[in-house]
């Protein structure tokens, strides 16, 4: 670890740009253009286990932000945000599986999705509107909104609304009720696709493709992308 960590925060070494924060307890010095992440890496952290994807889309680097000057706390993704002086900023560890088990396979007909959803996710109907869940998704996803969506059976728009999930897990460590908001739109995504009828063209063309009517080398397809 380089001398850019320091134990004293008021401590702030006079580089211009440079920003002081906190980062799980660690003073950390660095540049004001860097993200929460790269700010580590700057200040000599090793990169000791797998790096994400670094671009808002894995949901690994869930963090808890409070701003200087507030008491407030904000949930966001650390390779997304950038530092500014005074943050206190603190990694959380959320890997709590779905408690959540189904088979999409065993969902006789479209007309019985709303029922078996109400089976499945039974503590849907619990929400207690309290808003927790939107607080804490760092995407801005109108999580609880998803939720009373798909509890009248609205999958396709409930569905939509969670497009940008990360699957980071912090609305379903935030709700009181255990409805686990981001299984529910993931259920909602996958009902909506499994009981959507394919394009009739698309069915057509693969019909033809099995039965042999449609002769497509797949290999000679690549090789024209790659010329
Ligand atoms: S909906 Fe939940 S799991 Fe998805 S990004 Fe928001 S907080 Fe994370
Ligand atoms: S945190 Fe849970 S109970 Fe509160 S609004 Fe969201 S889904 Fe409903």
């Amino acid at each position: 670890m380089n001398n850019t960590i320091n134990d004293n925060c008021n401590n702030a070494q006079q580089i211009e740009n440079n920003v002081s924060l906190s980062i799980n307890g660690q003073c950390i010095h660095a540049p004001d253009s860097l993200s929460v992440i790269q700010a580590l890496w700057y200040a000599g952290y090793p990169r000791v286990k797998g790096v994400g994807c670094l671009d808002g889309v894995c949901g690994s680097c869930r963090i808890m932000v409070r701003y200087a000057d507030s008491t407030k706390i904000e949930m966001r993704l650390a390779c997304q945000l950038l530092i500014e002086e005074g943050m206190d900023i603190f990694f959380t560890i959320f890997d709590t599986p779905s408690q959540h088990r189904y088979d999409l396979s065993k969902i006789n007909t479209s007309w019985d999705v709303q029922t078996d959803f109400h089976k499945i996710f039974s503590e849907a109907e619990n929400c207690r509107h309290c808003g927790g869940c939107n607080q804490a998704c760092p995407k801005g996803i109108d999580v609880e909104q998803g939720i009373n969506l798909a509890i009248k059976g609205r999958f396709r728009e409930s569905g939509e609304l969670f497009v940008d999930c990360v699957m980071c897990n912090l609305c379903m460590t935030s709700c009181p009720e255990f409805i686990e908001p981001n299984h529910v739109g993931l259920f909602a995504r996958r009902v909506t696709g499994y009981f959507h009828t394919r394009p009739s063209n698309l069915i057509n063309r693969l019909v033809k493709i099995n039965t042999g009517e449609l002769d497509v080398n797949i290999e000679d397809q690549y090789e024209g992308e790659s010329s």
